[in-house]
């Protein structure tokens, strides 16, 4: 009798449980476990915070990669991933061990669209979706080079790791914070980065840094290259265009409270010209960055197939709008925020020529604390209805009647793809318009309840308006 897929990873998961119940005999059962097994006791484990466990199956891991996926955890998040690094094989006396681990690359980083290993059909190299592609240190680079000494002949026993030892990969993303437990993270895995010579690669892509006067020492042991996400708050622009030199691969920039140490405008040409050497960039956010009729500058270096510019509290006058209107990036947009720039204090036309510009591609679109008037808004709403891939619209803060808000809902209905609308609280529902502690609660209840039932009438229930009241 044939048993169907479904049963067996019943039975997998059955078996996994059972195993968990007793830790010491399953950690002494991982040599002899069926390679089926591993997975789903993984997961088990991972999710139960066995860090015992965790620790002895990364060392007898049969799969040339382990990532932590689609898992996620609460608790002791931090001690979990030290215990699994902790099973890495990367010291020369650990590889004397009879257990012959095939771990090559240990992915700590949570990711809903990746499984726990990949995929071994392919037997060619790279054998991991995940594997780094930029760093000398990479798996990639270090047998391409041990490749290379073999087919021309030459032996260069200094260039090499000893034949043991095999290069490993170790992927997570960082968060460089004060927080003590942070720090204790990130001084442990400097201290196995140290103790691996050089056969373990830290490779961090996605790096977040708040005040980076208080980690320039922890950034010297990473490979720079390697990140393509860089989150930064609160540094000197002298110091971000330094780390831009040598991040290179960057895909998505988002910086700050940044400001000038020495000269603005030299400044803010040295992190431009960095900024323009960027070919992978698709996303750039600025927050709280003064560019006030500057944005020229900044559109004139930026890659014309950017995805996402977000310009939060910039300053941004109508010279800049009009400029990014007539710049190649407003046809391949497909999210921007202007937030907390009044950009409708005296003219609506540049922001309705942007919108008729980024119609084509635009799919999320911010103007939150913008000085939205009705009468704009009626202007620009012909404008907004042909941006057709529209998918999420947040324009709160805003002093707009309800009469206006209800027309601008009639007209939104056409937008198919239109699922989440932000709104402003209509001036109404204030005894004084945006004034803390000003706000009726019932009266905006009444709203929310009547924009629902408008929503109905035209059968768009798939659509939510939602606000944020303070
Ligand atoms: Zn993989
Ligand atoms: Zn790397």
């Amino acid at each position: 009798m044939k048993m169907d897929q479904k049963a067996i990873a019943t039975l997998l998961e059955l078996a996994a449980k059972s195993l968990l119940s007793n830790e010491p005999a399953a950690i002494h059962a991982l040599e002899e476990l069926p390679r089926d097994l591993f997975v789903p006791l993984f997961i088990d484990a991972f999710l139960g915070g066995h860090k015992k466990i965790l620790k002895a199956m990364v060392r007898a891991w049969p799969f040339h990669c382990l990532h932590i996926g689609a898992l996620s955890i609460q608790e002791s998040y931090y001690e979990i991933l030290e215990a699994m690094t902790d099973g890495l094989q990367i010291h020369p006396d650990q590889n004397s061990s009879s257990w012959g681990s095939k771990l090559r690359i240990l992915d700590l980083r949570q990711d809903p669209d990746c499984g726990t290993t990949c995929s071994e059909i392919s037997t060619t190299f790279p054998f991991c979706f995940q594997s780094c592609v930029y760093s000398r240190h990479s798996i990639l680079k270090t047998e391409e080079a041990q490749h290379n000494v073999k087919c021309l002949g030459i032996v260069n026993s200094e260039s090499e790791l000893p034949s043991t030892q095999k290069p490993i990969e170790l992927v997570v993303d960082l968060s460089f914070n004060s927080t003590l437990r942070t720090k204790q993270f990130l001084s442990f895995l400097q201290s196995k980065v140290e103790q691996s010579f050089g056969s373990l690669h830290l490779c961090c892509r996605d790096l977040q840094i708040d005040k980076i006067s208080a980690h320039k020492s922890v950034l010297q042991f990473l490979d720079l290259g390697c990140i393509d996400h860089l989150e930064l708050n609160q540094a000197y622009l002298n110091e971000v265009t330094t780390l831009l030199a040598q991040m290179i691969h960057l895909n998505s920039i988002s910086l700050s409270n940044i400001s000038f140490k020495h000269r603005k405008g030299e400044d803010f040409r040295a992190f431009l010209i960095q900024l323009g050497q960027l070919d992978n960039l698709q996303e750039l956010s600025l927050a709280l960055f003064c560019l006030t009729d500057q944005l020229h500058k900044l559109l004139r270096i930026l890659p014309p197939q950017l995805d996402t510019l977000c310009l939060s509290f910039c300053g941004l006058s109508n010279r800049d709008i009009t400029v990014l209107s007539q710049s190649s990036q407003a046809t391949y947009l497909r999210l921007l925020n202007l937030s907390n720039n009044q950009i409708f204090s005296e003219v609506y036309e540049p922001f309705q020529n942007l919108l008729e510009k980024v119609s084509g591609t635009l799919q999320y679109l911010e103007i939150n604390n913008c000085l939205v008037t009705d009468s704009t808004l009626s202007a620009i709403l012909p404008a907004l209805s042909h941006c057709t891939h529209l998918r999420v619209l947040s324009f709160a803060f805003n002093p707009i009647t309800m009469p206006l808000l209800m027309d601008l809902l009639q007209h939104l209905t056409c937008l198919m793809e239109l699922k989440h609308v932000i709104y402003p609280v209509p001036v109404h529902c204030y005894e004084q318009w945006n004034f803390p502690g000003s706000l009726d609660r019932q009266k905006l209840a009444e709203v929310q309840a009547q924009l629902t039932a408008m929503l109905q009438v035209v059968q768009r229930d798939d659509m939510t308006w939602t606000t944020c009241p303070e």
